[in-house]
């Protein structure tokens, strides 16, 4: 009888550590609503992750004066932080392997466009042109302290940065001993082991064509990031022409490869994150040929004509 006991006891302590009510706490940074769902965390750990939000923003935003992307762009000369020089190095590292689709150094273009305020308009070619001759990832110089930037170049890390905070947190967490959660950046997703009830967690892919949020299909995801990229997250329109967030660095406009969004699966949110943008991009076709040449990364791709196309394996393992 004793034994029954305590068993019992310690089965109800692990649910009380565990199987219980998430923990969740809401901010807001990077320009989008952060969101933790955490199980067998206390609100404090919560809140003591969901402040490192702020101190990566004071570091990666082109907003803040003092922070060491603005400090870069002024061109001036100072120790950037290690995680500015980890995150400009990984930018740097996917520009590569896409091929200059996925780039770093499109700040000078992007400043141009302003997509967050609703009152965007379309610039001047000429401003296009002349930005666009001061940009491309090959105007980074990488050292083991310094970030070196071409005259005129400027970096925007907007499609990776929430997925390099992401996976910061994710450490965070783990180092506090919480095992299982959701860290959500905008729609950058990172699953923190499994449910306590050990199944995934059901990740919800936006309908690219409904206007309510709804989730096209779920994905069941354990241990991995889900980042989406999509036409419809950032856009003006203008003459009844819709311009959105993702540019061409080819061209200086907003992309139209015939996808509305894709997401990607793998395991750090950061590569996740520069990977899905990189794929709006390429398009399909080539999108696809990238996410299945790199290992340990899938894809789900929604075209403008809403067909779905997953990578080889993605729906036997995630659906
Ligand atoms: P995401 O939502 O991750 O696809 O990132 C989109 C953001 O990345 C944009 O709002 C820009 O700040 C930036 N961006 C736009 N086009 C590109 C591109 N071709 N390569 C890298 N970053 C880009
Ligand atoms: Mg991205």
């Amino acid at each position: 009888m004793r034994r029954i006991f305590a068993l019992l006891l310690v089965l109800a302590m692990l649910c009380l550590s565990g199987c219980g009510k998430p923990v969740t706490a809401q901010g807001f940074a990077m320009d989008t609503v952060v969101s933790l769902t955490l199980y067998g965390a206390s609100e404090a750990d919560a809140e003591n992750v969901l402040a490192l939000c702020e101190a990566y923003e004071a570091l990666f935003s082109r907003t803040q004066a003092d922070s060491d992307l603005s400090r870069l762009a002024a061109g001036e000369a100072f120790a950037p932080s290690a995680h500015t020089l980890r995150l400009v190095a990984l930018a740097r590292h996917w520009a590569e392997v896409t091929d200059g689709a996925f780039d770093p150094a499109l700040g000078a273009v992007t400043e141009l466009w302003d997509f967050t305020s609703g009152a965007g308009t379309v610039p001047p070619e000429t401003e296009i042109h002349a930005a666009l001759a001061q940009s491309g990832w090959e105007n980074i110089a990488l050292s083991d302290t310094a970030i070196t930037l071409a005259p005129g170049a400027k970096l925007d890390l907007g499609g990776i940065a929430k997925g390099y905070i992401a996976d910061r947190m994710g450490e965070a967490l783990r180092e506090e001993g919480i095992e299982s959660g959701l860290v959500n950046l905008g729609g950058d997703v990172l699953c923190i082991g499994e449910k306590p009830d050990g199944s995934g967690f059901a990740i919800g892919i936006q309908d690219p064509f409904g206007d309510t949020g709804e989730p096209i299909l779920i994905l069941h995801v354990r241990d991995a990031a889900v980042v989406t990229s999509g036409n419809y997250q950032r856009y003006f329109e203008q003459d009844g022409v819709r311009y959105h967030h993702i540019l061409n660095p080819e061209t200086g406009y907003p992309v139209q490869s015939g996808l509305a969004s894709v997401t990607v699966i793998t395991a750090s949110a950061a590569d996740a994150d520069a990977i899905a943008t990189a794929c709006m991009v390429l398009g399909l076709e080539q999108g696809m040929a990238l996410v299945e040449s790199l290992e340990g990364v899938w894809a789900v791709f929604i075209t403008e004509s809403q067909d779905i196309f997953y990578s080889a394996e993605t729906q036997a393992r995630f659906s």
